[in-house]
Order: structure tokens, then sequence, then C-alpha cells
């Protein structure tokens, strides 16, 4: 499954893997598809995919 790319939170210290349910939005931009991510430390990590 493309969907399933493992990330991890950004927050130096957390390292925290995100799950899809940790997923808050999803949209579209020229570069690909931005997903954000708010990890159960606060911390919003958002990733790119084509
Ligand atoms: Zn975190």
């Amino acid at each position: 499954m493309l969907e399933n790319l493992a990330s991890t939170c950004e927050n130096a210290g957390c390292n925290r893997t995100l799950q899809e349910s940790d997923c808050m939005l999803v949209y579209q931009t020229e570069a690909g598809t931005r997903r954000a991510y708010e990890c159960s430390c606060g911390a919003v990590t958002i990733t790119v995919t084509k």
C-alpha cells in the first residue's frame, strides 16, 4: 500500500511513529499530497507524497 509510509514525529526527543489515525489533514498542492499529523506530544509533522 502506498499510504503505508512510516513517518515519525519531528519533535526532537519524541520520535514516536505516527499512525494513520494521527492524520488530521490531507490536502493537495502542486508539489504533491501533504498530510499533517498531530502527535500525542502536540507537535505537528507534515509529510509530502507525490
Ligand atoms: Zn511527538
